[in-house]
């Protein structure tokens, strides 16, 4: 007899951002593995090895477009899904995971104007869009919920060439504790998860500069750069039940004790 497992998603639909690659695809996988079908928003229908995958593993999985640093484009996305609830899967959206996310490096006294608010646009404008849209259709419809946002470490502290990068997500956990405020009382949790530093597309930069790579890696007391699987437990466990909904606008930090030096 199969046993069922403590932290079941099934009958749930996820709406998963940043599910191409690194953390979101990790993310989108895990949440497809605990037994939810997802909705996968991504750029364009090429890269489709995320669905694939989720397929693979006998969930739903649909594709919808969106290109998250338009706002034009962002405000479509929720409404456009949920006026047509019956035909989701599950009947609807339960989950929502913001993971998409830029960065971009340069100087704070030559930062240009378009990469501020490409940044500021993808990594919190995106997110609050995706939260309201998401929380009036739980509200109205008196359902609950859950949110999770991807912060950073750069949600705690500044850095260096990072302005926009590290206003931004500040901003992702103002907003993930406010909307917890307001909303805990509709049965709504919004919680986040910062990862440290993550072996993915987004600073591979950094990993291939020998000095730099050093400097990192001897800071991060699990000797290891993270990796996107380690994402997994994280994000299944505040999408859960189990997760009980009394956790609310709260972070779990991934980064291999880097916080805790
Ligand atoms: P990747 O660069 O590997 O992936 C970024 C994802 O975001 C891709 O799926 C990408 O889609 C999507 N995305 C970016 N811009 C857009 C857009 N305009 N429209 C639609 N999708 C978009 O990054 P990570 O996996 O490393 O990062 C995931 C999250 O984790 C981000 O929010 C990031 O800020 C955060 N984070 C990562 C850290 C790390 O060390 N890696 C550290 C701290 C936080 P596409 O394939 O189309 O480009």
């Amino acid at each position: 007899m199969a046993i069922p497992s403590f932290f079941d998603l099934s009958g749930k639909t996820a709406l998963v951002t940043g599910g191409t690659r690194g953390i979101g695809r990790a993310m989108a996988l895990a949440l497809a593995e605990a037994g939810a079908d997802i909705i996968l928003v991504q750029r364009n229908t090429r890269d489709s090895s995320t669905r694939d995958d989720i397929i693979d593993l006998g969930r739903k999985c649909r594709i919808v477009l969106a290109d998250l640093s338009t706002s034009a484009s962002v405000s479509f996305v929720i409404p456009d899904l949920v006026s047509h609830a019956e035909m989701l899967p599950n009947g609807g959206i339960h989950i929502l995971v913001n993971c998409a996310g830029i960065q971009r490096r340069n100087p704070a006294h030559e930062f240009p104007d378009s990469e501020w608010n490409e940044v500021v646009q993808t990594n919190l404008s995106t997110v609050f869009t995706m939260c309201r849209d998401i929380g009036k259709y739980w509200i109205e419809n008196d359902i609950g919920g859950r949110i999770v946002n991807v912060a950073s470490l750069l949600s705690f502290q500044g850095g260096i060439n990072v302005p926009a990068y590290a206003a931004a997500k500040h901003g992702v956990m103002g907003l993930t504790k406010s909307l917890s405020n307001e909303w805990a009382k509709h049965g709504i949790a919004v919680n986040a998860i910062a990862p440290g530093y993550i072996a993915t597309d987004m600073n591979k930069d950094l990993q291939s500069d020998k000095e730099r790579n050093k400097s990192i890696m001897d800071r991060i007391p699990a000797g290891r750069w993270g990796n996107p699987d380690d994402f997994k437990g994280p994000v299944v466990f505040l999408a859960s039940e189990k997760a009980s909904g009394y956790i609310n606008g709260e972070t779990i930090v991934v980064d291999g004790g880097w916080m805790g030096r």
